[in-house]
C-alpha cells in the first residue's frame, strides 16, 4: 500500500517494554478534536439540525476521544492530555466550568448542558451568540467570556473530571488540561456597558475557589498531574498582571499539594520578567515552553532554571505540517539537558496540535516526495516519542536516518528551488516599491478617466454562490463537464451578475467570482510551489474548519490566472469592471508556510507572482483592480517589539503587487475580519487608491479613532451593511450610516459598499439590500 514513511512503521516491538516505560519522557500539549475525517463536524451539524440525538453526538465524541488516547498510549507517550477535546471551544468549556454564563441565556445554575452551551456558542432563537475572537495569532477562534463585577461563579461543568475518568476506564492515565485562571481572565472582556471601568482580572479571587474544587475532584479521581495552560505569559504583561499569577498560584498551592503541576506556555517565548514570575510560582513541578516560536527561550533557560523542576521542551512544531528535523531537535534537547539536568527534560510539542492537520495517512493523492517532508498531528506524536527515546539513549537509528534523508531531499529538491524567483526576490533589495505619483495626484487622474459620481457604489467581489454554480464547478473538477460547457456555464453566471448590477445602477462592477471556491485555493492551485491536501483540515471555530494549502517551494505564476474571466466580464459592460485578486499577505497567512526560509521571503515571492497578474490585467484593459488583504492583521506578531518589522514587510508585499501600474489604474484593497484601529498607519502605508473595509458592526469606531491630523488620502469605503446576516438593511438605515461616515471622514473620497463579499447570501437578500444601498447613496449625493 501507498503509505508514507510514517514513523508508525517503526513502532517499538523491538524494545524491552520495561525500559521503554521508564524512558519515554514525552508529552503532548493537546490533540486535534475534529477527528481524522471531520467526524465531529458532521456529528455536531446533524445534531444542530435536529437529525440526531444528544446521545448520538456524545457517542461520536467519545469515540474520537478514546481513539486519540489509545493512539497516544500506543505510541509510547507518557503524559497524555485529557480535556483537550471540546464540543465547540476550550475557553467556552472553561466558562461552563466556572458557571460564568451571561444572564441573558437564562441559565438555571445547574450543570451546564448542551442547550446553554450551544446557545452561548451559536445563539438561539431569542439571544445572539457570545462574541468570538482570534486565539492569539492562530486562525482558531474562541468564545470570549463576558464578565462583570456581579458575576457569580460556581463549579458548573465537570467535563475535565469526567474525561479524566473516561480515559482511566479505558486504561489510560492522562494529564487533565485546564485553561489557567489568569489567562482565562486576561482573555475575557468586561460585560456590555462597563467596558471602561471594569477589569476582569479583578475577579481572580472569585474564580480560584472553583479551580480548587476542580483540582480536589481530579485528585480524588486519581489524577497525578494537572496542566494549566497559561499562554498569556507570552504577552507583554505589566506588574499588576504578573502579580495576579503569583497571587493565583499561591492561593492554589495547598489544593495542589500531592499533585504534579505543569504550567504550559506557547506561541512565543516568555519575556524575561514573565519568566522570572513563572519560575517562582508556588507548587509547580514543570514548565512548558514553545521552543519553535520562542526564539529566546533557550537563553532564558541558560540564564537560570529552578533546580529540581522539569522542563517540558516544545521542540515539535504544533503550528505547522513539516516533519521535524530530528537530529537538530535532539541537539537542542541535549543542550537543554546539560543545563537543567538528566531526567529533567520532557520532550513535547510547541503548543496544542489543534493547530495542525490530523493525520497524513489519509493523504493518498499528495506527491510522494512532498509527503515525505510532512508530519501531521499523528506523525508529530511519533516524532515526540522518537526524540524522547533518543534522549534517553534509545535512539532508533533507522528512523533517524530516514528522517535525515527526507530533510536532505527537501533541501535539494528541484521542486522547491527556482533560481529565477529567488533572484527576482533578492533584487527587491529593501527598496520601497512605491508608485511614483502620490495618492492625491493619482485620484485626480482617475476621477477624470473613470468619471464616477461622488459616493460611488461598488461591491466587494463575490455574488451568491448558488447550488447550481457549486455543482458546475464540482462536475468540471470531476471531469463530468467539458471545458467548453464549464466556460459557458460560468459565462452565463457572470452575465447574470453583470446585468443585475447594471439594473441596480451600481457604479463599479464585479464579475461575482463564480469560478472560485475559495479566495486562496483558487490562486494557490494556479501558482507553482503550492500543494493541496484531501483531509488536512484545521479547526477555525466550532464546526468550521479550513484546509490551508501547503507552500512548499519557490512561488511563481506559470500563466495568467484571472485575465480570461475579467476581460470577458469587462466585455459585457461599459462600466468599469474590477479585476479581483487575493493579496500576497492573505495568501500566505491562510496557508501552511515553508519553514526553511523567512516568511517575508515567501511573501515577496507571492507578491511578485501577483504583480505579474496585475500587469496582465492592466494590459488587458482592466482599469480598476482590487487586491484583497483581509488577513493582513492576522500575521501580526504577539509581541509589540516584533510588530513593526512584520507590518513593514507585509505592507511592502502589498505594494510590490501594484507599484508599477499607471496613475490611471485604480488599485482597491479590501480588509475584514478584525479591528484595524491599531494598524491604521499601515493601512495608509499600503498606498492603495481605495480601501473598502468591514465596518458595519463596529459602527463608526474605526473612523473615529483616526489619530489627530491623520487623513485617509485615499478613497475609503467603510461597509454600510453586514453581509453575515440574512437581514435586509433598509434604505433609511443605510442613508444614516452614510451620513455618519461622511461626517467623520470629511472628504469626498467616500465609497459606498457592503462589508464583505456576498458569497454566502441568497439573491432574495442581495437584490433588495443592494437596491437600498444604491438608493441611499443617491439620496446622499443630492444632500451633500
Ligand atoms: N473578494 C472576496 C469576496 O468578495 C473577498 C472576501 C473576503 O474579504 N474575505 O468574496
Ligand atoms: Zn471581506
Amino acid at each position: 500500500v501507498n503509505r508514507t514513511p510514517s514513523f508508525r512503521r517503526f513502532k517499538l516491538p523491538f524494545r524491552c517494554p520495561t525500559t521503554r516505560a521508564m524512558a519515554s519522557q514525552s508529552h503532548i500539549v493537546g490533540y486535534p478534536r475534529i477527528g481524522p475525517k471531520r467526524e465531529l463536524k458532521f456529528a455536531l451539524e446533524s445534531f444542530w439540525d435536529g437529525k440526531t440525538s444528544a446521545d448520538e453526538l456524545q457517542a461520536v465524541a467519545a469515540g474520537i476521544r478514546s481513539s486519540i488516547w489509545k493512539q497516544l498510549a500506543g505510541a509510547g507517550i507518557k503524559y497524555i492530555p485529557s480535556n483537550t477535546f471540546s464540543y465547540y471551544d476550550q475557553m467556552l468549556d472553561t466558562t461552563a466550568m466556572l458557571g460564568a454564563v451571561p444572564p441573558r441565556y437564562g441559565w438555571q445554575r445547574d450543570e451546564v448542558g448542551f442547550e446553554t452551551y450551544f446557545s452561548m456558542a451559536r445563539g438561539n432563537a431569542d439571544v445572539p451568540a457570545m462574541e468570538m475572537t482570534k486565539w492569539f495569532d492562530t486562525n482558531y477562534h474562541y468564545i470570549v467570556p463576558e464578565l462583570g463585577p456581579h458575576m457569580r461563579f460556581s463549579y458548573a461543568s465537570h467535563k475535565a473530571v469526567d474525561e479524566f475518568k473516561e480515559a482511566k476506564a479505558l486504561g489510560v492515565d492522562t494529564v487533565p488540561v485546564l485553561i489557567g485562571p489568569v489567562s482565562y481572565l486576561l482573555l475575557s472582556k468586561p460585560a456590555r456597558g462597563i467596558e471602561q471601568c471594569f477589569s476582569p482580572l479583578s475577579l481572580i479571587g472569585y474564580i480560584v475557589p472553583v479551580y480548587k474544587e476542580v483540582v480536589a475532584e481530579l485528585k480524588a479521581a486519581g489524577a497525578k498531574w494537572v496542566q494549566f495552560d497559561e499562554p498569556t505569559l507570552v504577552w507583554d504583561l505589566d506588574a499588576e498582571q504578573l502579580q495576579a499569577f503569583t497571587h493565583a498560584y499561591s492561593e492554589l498551592e495547598s489544593s495542589l499539594s500531592g499533585l504534579n503541576v505543569l504550567i504550559e506556555t506557547y506561541f512565543a517565548d516568555v519575556t524575561a520578567d514573565n519568566y522570572r514570575t513563572l519560575t517562582s510560582l508556588k507548587g509547580v513541578t514543570g514548565y512548558g515552553f514553545d521552543l519553535v516560536r520562542g526564539a529566546k527561550t533557550l537563553e532564558l533557560i541558560k540564564d537560570g532554571f529552578p533546580s529540581g523542576k522539569q522542563l517540558f521542551a516544545g521542540v515539535v512544531d504544533g503550528r505547522n505540517i513539516w516533519a521535524n528535523d530530528l537530529a537538530s531537535s535532539l541537539g537542542t534537547l541535549q543542550d537543554l539537558e546539560d543545563i537543567v539536568g538528566k531526567d529533567k527534560i520532557v520532550v513535547s510539542t510547541s503548543c496544542s496540535l489543534l493547530h495542525t492537520a490530523v493525520d497524513l495517512v489519509n493523504e493518498t493523492k499528495l506527491d510522494k516526495d512532498i509527503k515525505s517532508w510532512l508530519a501531521f498531528a499523528a506523525q508529530k506524536v511519533d516524532e515526540v516519542n522518537a526524540l524522547a527515546n533518543a534522549l534517553s539513549g534509545q535512539k532508533d537509528e533507522a528512523l533517524f536516518s530516514a528522517n535525515a534523508a527526507a530533510q536532505a531531499s527537501r533541501k535539494s529538491s528541484p521542486m522547491v528551488m527556482n533560481e529565477a524567483v529567488q533572484k527576482a526576490a533578492a533584487a527587491l533589495n529593501g527598496s520601497e516599491q512605491r508608485r511614483g505619483t502620490d495618492v492625491g495626484g493619482r485620484l485626480d487622474t482617475q476621477r477624470k478617466k473613470l468619471n464616477l459620481p461622488i459616493l460611488p457604489t461598488t461591491t466587494i467581489g463575490s455574488f451568491p454562490q448558488t447550488m447550481d454554480i457549486r455543482r458546475v464547478r464540482r462536475e468540471y473538477k470531476d471531469k463530468k463537464l467539458s471545458l467548453e460547457d464549464y466556460v459557458n456555464a460560468i459565462k452565463e453566471e457572470i452575465n447574470k451578475v453583470v446585468k443585475l448590477q447594471e439594473e441596480l445602477d451600481i457604479d463599479v462592477l464585479v464579475h461575482g467570482e463564480p469560478e472560485r471556491n475559495d479566495m486562496v485555493e483558487y490562486f494557490g492551485e494556479q501558482l507553482s510551489g503550492f500543494a493541496f491536501t484531501s483531509n488536512g483540515w484545521v479547526q477555525s471555530y466550532g464546526s468550521r474548519y479550513v484546509k490551508p494549502p501547503i507552500i512548499y517551494g519557490d512561488v511563481s505564476r506559470p500563466k495568467p490566472m484571472t485575465v480570461f474571466w475579467s476581460s470577458l466580464a469587462q466585455g459585457m459592460t461599459k462600466k468599469p469592471m474590477k479585476g479581483m485578486l487575493t493579496g500576497p499577505v492573505t495568501i500566505m497567512n491562510w496557508s501552511f508556510v515553508r519553514n526553511d526560509q523567512p516568511r517575508f521571503e515567501t511573501c515577496y515571492q507571492i507578491a511578485l507572482a501577483m504583480k505579474d497578474e496585475v500587469q496582465d490585467l492592466e494590459k488587458a484593459g482592466i482599469t480598476v483592480i482590487q487586491i484583497d488583504e483581509p488577513a493582513l492583521r492576522e500575521g501580526l506578531p504577539l509581541r509589540k517589539a516584533e510588530q513593526a518589522f512584520y507590518l513593514d514587510w507585509a505592507v511592502r508585499s502589498f505594494r510590490i503587487t501594484n507599484c508599477t501600474v499607471q496613475d490611471t489604474t485604480q488599485i482597491h484593497t479590501h480588509m475584514c475580519y478584525s479591528n484595524f484601529n491599531d494598524i491604521i498607519h499601515s493601512i495608509i502605508d499600503m498606498d492603495a487608491d481605495v480601501v473598502t473595509i468591514e465596518n458595519s458592526k463596529s459602527d463608526e469606531k474605526l473612523l473615529s479613532v483616526l489619530p489627530e491630523g491623520v487623513q485617509f488620502g485615499s478613497g475609503i469605503g467603510p461597509g454600510v451593511y453586514d453581509v453575515h446576516s440574512p437581514r435586509i438593511p433598509s434604505d433609511k438605515e443605510i442613508r444614516d450610516k452614510i451620513k455618519n461616515i461622511v461626517k467623520v471622514l470629511e472628504n469626498n473620497n467616500v465609497w459606498v459598499n457592503p462589508d464583505c463579499g456576498l458569497k454566502t447570501r441568497k439573491y432574495s437578500e442581495v437584490r433588495p439590500a443592494l437596491s437600498n444601498m444604491v438608493a441611499a447613496a443617491k439620496y446622499n449625493r443630492e444632500m451633500l
